[in-house]
């Protein structure tokens, strides 16, 4: 990908982090049993529906190193071969300086990183930054040069090798000056694309006061990415102030990691209907209380009153009697809200209003939170939604609005 194909696009792109997100395409939801797991068999999301639920994939040389397979996966296929895109879908590299935050330095060398880039075949490489964890940091001045000072040896160097991908400063600072400031700097070394990190715990006005300082600064033609940013009150500001790109798994992982906004439609969060494994790996969450008058069928029960539920088959008073007393068995304590909150996404069915071919393929599953394979193909269900909103930001942009 060139850069100008690149700053052509007339709207923010949406870039997912990798985080080796994959399902089991021929999981079955009724015996549970999961054919084939590992990279060859599962499926990333863009294997999933007919269009990837994104515009591209941001790969963290952290991530990335965590894993011995897939390192030596990404070197001998390359970044594309790798996660199974096209050769044309852009992939953002950059080395996930959230993964050495309490590091005094980053661990790798610019040199090193440019080979890591290009070696894999990234289009986009961002240069060697340091997070400032917060604004009364005691090496917040260090980190700050050091951002600075790799973002020059990173360009220097790319020129020099003249390397076709295109380099992307990195930006850190910890208020709107000092991130206009490093923004500007980053530019006038010559650079077309910043990416600006260490915002994702700031608020939605703290951000957009620093958009504002960083965008003012910016010579024409440079464009920003965002990191770990896709909030909606963003988004509508996105473009306004020169963000063409920013990344976020944060949809992805809020189908499991959220306490009750675990499957999204537009404007709305629902809380996943919870049905705990209590055999196999699961065992230690459900079954393994000790409970002399359960009901060790429940579970199987529950499961088919849901499947019955989806299928307009069965009462809706009967699946949530089961569901309430499986809960409270699994989960003595659990709290009455998010008990409620179940029992609405049961009753409402949000799931059959979703057009996306997970829904279509997994009905009522996808709003079970019980082990990888649905509650990733809810994520991946949320990241579509999600999605389509940049999709509607992208067709007011096309007619000037
Ligand atoms: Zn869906």
């Amino acid at each position: 990908m060139n850069a100008d194909a690149y700053f052509s696009f007339d709207a923010t792109r949406y870039f997912i982090p990798d985080w080796d997100d994959r399902v089991d395409p021929g999981f079955d939801f009724v015996t549970e049993e999961s054919p084939g797991k590992g990279w060859e068999a599962e499926r990333y999301a863009h294997e999933l529906f007919p269009e990837p639920p994104y515009d591209g994939l941001l790969v963290s040389k952290v991530v990335e190193e965590k894993s011995r397979q897939r390192r030596a996966r990404l070197r001998a296929l390359g970044v594309h071969a790798a996660l199974r895109v096209t050769p044309e879908f852009p992939v953002l590299g950059d080395c996930g300086a959230f993964g050495y935050i309490d590091e005094p330095s980053p661990p790798y060398t610019c040199a090193e990183v440019l080979d890591y880039y290009t070696a894999c075949g990234f289009d986009l490489g961002v240069s060697v930054d340091h997070l400032i964890p917060t604004a009364d940091h005691p090496d917040r001045e260090l980190r700050y040069r050091i951002t600075l000072t790799n973002a020059e040896e990173f360009l220097t160097e790319h020129r020099r090798r003249g390397l076709g991908w295109i380099p992307v400063g990195a930006v850190q600072g910890w208020d709107p000056e000092s991130y206009a400031e490093a923004a500007a700097r980053t530019a006038a070394m010559g650079y077309r694309l910043l990416a600006l990190g260490g915002l994702v715990r700031a608020s939605t006005p703290e951000i957009l006061a620093i958009l504002a300082a960083v965008s003012r600064t910016l010579p024409a033609g440079v464009g920003l990415h965002l990191f770990g940013l896709s909030r909606e009150a963003l988004l509508p500001h996105l473009r306004a102030h020169r963000v063409v790109s920013v990344d976020s798994a944060s949809a992805l992982r809020q189908a499991w990691l959220s306490p009750d906004q675990n499957y999204h439609m537009p404007g709305q969060a629902w809380c996943a209907i919870r049905v705990p494994q209590s055999e196999g790996r699961g065992r230690k969450k459900a079954g393994a209380r000790h409970d002399v008058n359960f009901d060790s069928g429940l579970e199987g029960r529950l499961l088919a009153a849901l499947r019955a539920h989806d299928a307009d088959e069965g009462h809706l008073d009967e699946v949530a009697d089961l569901l309430t007393r499986y809960t409270r068995h699994c989960t003595p304590d659990f709290p009455p809200a998010r008990l409620k909150k179940m029992l609405h996404t049961l009753e409402v069915r949000p799931w059959k209003d979703c057009p996306c071919a997970i829904c279509r393929a997994c009905g009522i599953d996808v709003a079970i939170f019980r082990g990888n394979n649905r509650n990733r193909r809810r994520g991946f269900h949320n990241t579509w939604v999600l999605y389509r909103r940049f999709l509607a930001l992208r067709k007011s942009a096309g007619r000037g609005g």
